[in-house]
């Protein structure tokens, strides 16, 4: 039974409300605070990835009370929760008092659906109003879309937000029958967040648009996950997709559902890096017969290891885009090679060190001037954090 308490004070209500919202991800995992700024211990203060420097996004609901009953969410309808509502002015004021205090550096704002999506995103919609025209607001704004919203919504909280982003959850219909049966992932997600590309297109947004998938609810493979985000990014031109990893939660029809392992999120964030940023095709990574990305090791290094008719690759000699093929040789090491190489040659590993180079990593990949440096120690297994460093810009 949905009820809405409006008599608690504020702060319980942003404990709630922004409790549940740490579902909707909107930065990479295990993003690490900058130094000497710690975000202060809250429940609705979130850091992310901001430029090179942590960034303290407020992040709440409008609203938890949902009509929905989603088979995997904190705030369906059937479960027993305490339900809170914020009204627009209330929002608005306490987001600016934390701004204005300096305690936060951006709004996430999202909703569960109460009476019908477009109630539910006007109600947002008018808080987003009352910061940019009351309090002449001009910092950072990342508004969730609701699936099934009417297109003129879409436009008005486009033309107020920083990032807008709609939650597709899973790779199609076959999947979302299984957590989510009462939506329709055509009609009201994927056209939604097309329609949002389309004004992107015209009127590209500062900090672009995105989705977020969860993953491990539904049975849905990586291959599948991956496949479906190199599409979002080839076809729509997401600035990024999220995966969010299943939890089973109290309450809910899945909570016996095993949870999501943490290296399973973190290997579809490397795979999609490598899809996004190294123009790698998603039918080029190692996939098991069940879809799934190798548990031990990178997908890089899965990669490279399987297709050893392209190494040893002359330093001097590769390309910038084969470069970035090597392990242990990212995006900024390659820049920097490219750029070392027009004054003179690479000769030494030491001088691929002092470029960015994980030499023990690459060494088995590479020649440098003809040479080839491998010792034939293999490097130890890394811990699944160390072997990508995924520190973005939210
Ligand atoms: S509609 Fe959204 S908030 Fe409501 S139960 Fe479904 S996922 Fe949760």
């Amino acid at each position: 039974m949905v009820y809405i308490n409006k008599s608690k004070d504020q702060l319980y209500k942003l404990k709630i409300l922004g409790e549940t919202a740490r579902f909707d991800v909107c930065g990479n995992p295990s993003i690490p605070s900058s130094p000497g700024r710690h975000p202060p211990r809250h429940h609705f203060i979130y850091p992310a990835a901001g430029g090179n420097r942590c960034f303290r996004l407020f992040k709440v609901l409008q609203t938890n009370a949902c009509e929905g009953n989603c088979f995997y969410c904190a705030n369906r309808q059937a479960r027993d929760f305490p339900r809170i509502t914020f009204v627009p002015t209330e929002l608005a004021r306490l987001f600016m008092e934390y701004y204005r205090k300096g305690l936060v550096d951006g709004l996430f704002l999202s909703s569960a659906i109460s009476k019908g999506p477009d109630q539910s995103q006007e109600e947002m919609l008018r808080t987003v109003e009352i910061l940019r025209h009351r309090y002449r607001y001009r910092g950072y704004i990342h508004t969730k879309s609701l699936p099934g919203v009417h297109k003129d919504l879409i436009k008005r909280i486009y033309r107020l937000s920083d990032r807008v982003s709609l939650n597709l959850e899973v790779p199609g219909q076959e999947y979302l029958r299984k957590i989510s049966p009462s939506k329709d992932f055509q009609k009201e997600l994927l056209s939604g967040l097309t329609e949002i590309s389309r004004i992107n297109r015209h009127h590209p947004l500062p900090s672009g648009i995105t989705t977020q998938l969860v993953v491990g609810a539904a049975g849905e493979t990586d291959r599948e996950l991956i496949k479906l985000s190199d599409k979002l990014y080839q076809e729509l031109k997401l600035r990024r997709v999220y995966y969010s990893g299943f939890t089973p939660l109290k309450g809910t029809p899945l909570e016996n559902k095993r949870s999501c392992p943490s290296w399973r999120e973190f290997r579809l964030y490397q795979a999609d890096f490598l899809i996004r940023k190294y123009r790698f095709r998603p039918e080029e990574l190692l996939f098991d017969e069940e879809g799934r990305l190798p548990q031990n090791q990178d997908p890089k290094l899965a990669w490279a290891e399987r297709h050893q008719d392209w190494f040893p690759l002359e330093i001097n000699k590769a390309s910038y885009w084969e470069l970035m093929r090597v392990p242990g040789i990212g995006e900024v090491s390659s820049k920097r090679i490219v750029e070392a190489r027009k004054s003179s040659k690479i000769k030494e590993p030491e001088q691929l060190k002092k470029l960015g180079v994980v030499v023990k990593r690459a060494e088995g990949f590479i020649t440098l001037n003809g040479k080839y440096y491998h010792k034939s120690k293999p490097e130890p297994p890394r811990k699944v954090e160390e072997q990508l460093f995924l520190w973005e810009g939210i």
